[in-house]
């Protein structure tokens, strides 16, 4: 009787350990993201991926110069996102933005972040990733503040339905 308990109480403590390591350290997703159409903006595309990832633990941006989850690109309009689903689809930097005075790194992690599953949020705050072109051309912080951090974390951590969506990002 007491042996049957004991067992009991072990299996018990098994199922429970097992639930929270799978929970707790459940592996990043990955999206692969290829920039190789970003001309003379790849090191720009680089600071914005390395920000998440310095950022979020659900998820991982790794550049790849193959098939890709995201596709970057650039041409002489506004930066702007379209986004097929959560962590699909394809971003551009836009040169009108850059020529402006807008910060490189910022409109990429911000580009990012739309991949991510993050709306506009034009808030004019320098603090929020995600208010964009409408904090002025002196914010260079490209960093996502707590809320953005976590938004992204519970997306990945349920794997939200996002898009599809499209979010052109003139000032
Ligand atoms: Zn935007």
């Amino acid at each position: 009787m007491f042996l049957r308990k004991t067992i009991a109480v072990v299996a018990s403590a098994a199922a429970l350990s097992v639930g929270l390591v799978g929970t707790a350290e459940a592996a990043p997703r990955t999206l692969t993201y290829n920039s190789s159409g970003a001309g003379e903006f790849q090191a720009a595309v680089d600071r914005g991926a390395q920000v998440w990832n310095n950022s979020v633990v659900n998820v991982r941006l790794v550049k790849v110069t193959g098939a890709a989850n995201i596709t970057v690109t650039v041409d002489n309009q506004w930066p702007r996102a379209y986004v097929t689903s959560l962590g699909r689809g394809r971003w551009v930097m836009g040169r009108q933005a850059v020529n402006e005075g807008h910060d490189t790194t910022r409109i990429s992690s911000h580009e990012f972040g739309h991949l991510l599953g993050l709306p506009d949020r034009r808030t004019g705050l320098c603090t929020d990733l995600m208010s964009g072109a409408s904090a002025g051309t002196s914010c260079k912080n490209p960093n996502p503040n707590t809320r953005e951090k976590a938004e992204v974390e519970a997306n990945f951590r349920t794997a939200v339905t996002v898009g599809p969506s499209t979010y052109v990002d003139a000032a």
